[in-house]
């Protein structure tokens, strides 16, 4: 933050830290300010012509060039002044120069011209930069201020929203926002996640659905059990997280910033040789030399070449945003446009994630009932897919769950919990097989043939086995088409991890058409798998970030899917895809690689208008105000090339 500060203000324009508890004013009243002196200027400059072409006294036309000068050159005056105090050339101390510069050797004319463009220049700027930025107020707005919450007398009560606390009961009515994260404790709706997860279809909301502040509730009423702080809300999460990317560099910019930082003093003692050298030595006119040296400074003006990164990466940024894809910063934009290989997690990315129990198989006196509600006894504090679906089981079979303490988890095979002081383990056959436990005898071969396809999970105690569950899943939609869409960005290598076993990787592989597949691969194998692929080039790892965090760490870019409510995806992922679509991931490749092209368009487009009009001054072609002109130009062309990215559609 302090940094995007101290560039924005380094470039002449007004920015401060938003303060969190308020939400900020993003409409920097000084822009209306600056527009306003820019005119002023504009109006006295076209004056000064007028007078100077009209009248013999040319004197009353500087004078209407030095207003011109003073109005439109505070800002710019004001701004190289701090810079200079704390000893850096910037593009303000370049215009100062020159334009004062200009007067010593009486163009009026020029110097008010200089002044006048480059004020109008960093108008534009400032307010094509805010325009960028208004995709985050826009979130901000959409943060509801008050929420009606129902005290415990049973009256409704509405308070300001950082005064509702978890565990209270919200109530919203139709087409109201929603003011917190919450679940609902009652009532039925469809509500409008677009916010969040830019999904514009509506998502039904009944008894126990997780919905988000800022999202909108359409038709029905709905009673809301607070489960968050509004200010630690998802939506709140997001725009923290939205404006500490656009802040964060990308590798890019550094480099310019560097490139700037070492260019300008290199670009001042230059001008100077051009002056000293043809006079001192050749004994040409100084007039002359002197008024190429300015030009030479106002055309070395890096501002083109400095704004072209940044507004292109909040442009970005921003449009990503207001999709449901949280880009954490520059750097990942940039790895998105160059990726090779992409590693898929099988459970919860390639497949919903929404697991059904479909077979229950017992052991020796055990009941389906008593194997479902000792499984459902561990489960119920895991975060795991599979646990979820025994849990839903059990409840659909109206079972009681009961009460296991010192559960653990063993991630990528299984978990244990203690049932009256008996260990019960639910997993995998690697973690039965650790235990020593057999699971030969369970199933006959025809059960066999009629469950390939299916995970198996294995509830055993410590001595003995007491049954399976078989569990499936469904493949996503859009899995086809995605693979499609990555083979045209040019991934060259696409690949599905899994802890499952064998046979239900290679049937889901072979359903949506993935060529590579690992299976039984623990957590600590998917990272090295992922490894394997980032040393090969740009690599993306795609997961569900609860069970996957350490795969999706090592990968040049970790996206999470589903993040909107899950913290920790939410914080682990590089990028975060709010909602599951899969086509969402084509999104960030593709928004990757438009980043890395205008960025190099712009690279290209400021730097090359420099060289012609280098070469235009000293063939005595250009002039003072070209230059300016020519510089505010290219600083324009590449704002608005940036804000293209704005306007990017899925
Ligand atoms: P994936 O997401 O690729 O399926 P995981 O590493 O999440 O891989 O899990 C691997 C395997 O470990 C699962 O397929 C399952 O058999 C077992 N497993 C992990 N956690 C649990 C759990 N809580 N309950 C039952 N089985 C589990
Ligand atoms: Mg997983």
């Amino acid at each position: 933050m302090e940094e995007i500060i101290k560039f924005i203000v380094s470039n002449g324009y007004g920015a401060q830290e938003p303060d969190a508890n308020q939400a900020p004013d993003i409409s920097d009243n000084r822009i209306g300010v600056k527009s306003l002196v820019t005119i002023v200027s504009g109006i006295f400059l076209a004056l000064g012509f007028v007078i100077n072409w009209i009248a013999d006294d040319k004197s009353y036309a500087t004078y209407l060039f030095a207003v011109a000068m003073i109005t439109g050159g505070y800002y710019v005056y004001r701004s190289a002044l701090t810079s200079l105090r704390s000893l850096i050339l910037d593009m303000n101390v370049l215009m100062t120069v020159s334009s004062v510069g200009a007067v010593f050797i009486g163009e009026w004319s020029e110097a008010a011209t200089v002044v006048f463009l480059f004020s109008v220049g960093n108008m534009l700027q400032a307010s094509t930069l805010e325009k960028t930025r208004k995709s985050i107020s826009r979130m901000i707005e959409m943060s509801p201020r008050e929420a009606r919450i129902l005290s415990s007398s049973g009256t409704e009560k509405a308070v300001p929203v950082n005064e509702v606390r978890p565990g209270d009961t919200v109530l919203v009515k139709p087409g109201e926002y929603i003011p917190v994260d919450g679940i609902v404790a009652a009532g039925f709706s469809w509500v409008n996640q677009s916010p969040i997860t830019g999904e514009s279809r509506p998502i039904e909301k009944t008894i126990g659905d997780a919905v988000f502040a800022g999202t909108v509730n359409n038709e029905g009423f709905l009673k809301i059990t607070v489960k968050r702080e509004a200010a630690d809300s998802t939506l709140a999460k997001m725009i923290d997280m939205v404006e500490e990317a656009q802040a964060r560099k990308a590798p890019s910019q550094q480099f310019i910033d560097k490139f700037a930082r070492y260019y300008t003093p290199v670009v001042i003692i230059g001008a100077i040789l051009v002056v000293v050298i043809p006079v001192v030595f050749l004994n040409m006119p100084f007039s002359e030399w002197f008024y190429k040296a300015l030009v030479l400074l106002v055309i070395s003006c890096p501002c083109a070449l400095v704004i072209s990164t940044p507004v292109t990466i909040v442009s970005a940024i921003g449009n990503a945003a207001r999709n449901g894809v949280l880009i954490k910063g520059g750097a990942y934009l940039e790895a998105l446009g160059k990726v090779k290989s992409i590693a898929f997690d099988k459970t919860g990315t390639i497949t919903t994630g929404q697991l059904v129990v479909t077979r229950v198989v017992t052991v020796g006196g055990v009941t389906e009932k008593q194997l479902l509600e000792t499984a459902a006894a561990v489960e119920r504090f895991s975060e795991h897919p599979i646990a979820k679906a025994v849990l839903n089981e059990c409840n659909r079979a109206g079972s009681d769950t009961p009460l296991s303490e010192g559960f653990i988890s063993y991630p990528g095979k299984g978990a244990r919990s203690s049932i009256e002081g008996r260990f019960i383990y639910v997993g995998n056959k690697r973690l039965m097989e650790e235990l020593g436990i057999s699971t030969d005898q369970i199933i006959t071969d025809e059960q066999a043939l009629e469950l390939s396809g299916h995970s198996l999970v294995y509830v055993s105690s410590d001595e003995s086995l007491l049954g399976l569950i078989a569990i499936s899943d469904k493949s996503r939609h859009g899995v086809k088409e995605l693979l499609v869409s990555l083979k045209e960005a040019g991934v060259e290598e696409i690949l599905m991890l899994s802890g499952d076993n064998e046979a239900v990787v290679s049937r889901v592989a072979a359903e949506v058409g993935i060529e590579s597949y690992a299976a039984n691969l623990l957590p600590e194998d998917k990272v090295k798998r992922v490894e394997e692929l980032t040393t090969k080039g740009v690599s993306v790892m795609v997961g569900d970030g609860v069970n996957d965090a350490p795969a999706l760490a090592v990968t040049t870019v970790g996206i999470a899917m589903g993040a909107a409510g899950t913290d920790s995806a939410l914080e682990t992922a590089d990028v975060a895809l709010m909602n599951d679509e899969l086509s969402k991931i084509s999104f960030c490749l593709n928004i990757g690689r438009k980043t890395l092209s205008i960025i190099k368009q712009n690279v290209v487009l400021a730097i090359s208008l420099k060289v012609i009009f280098l070469i235009l001054t000293f063939a005595g072609i250009s002039n003072l105000w070209m230059a300016v002109f020519a510089d505010t130009g290219a600083s324009v062309l590449v704002t608005l090339n940036g804000m293209r990215l704005a306007q990017l559609k899925e």
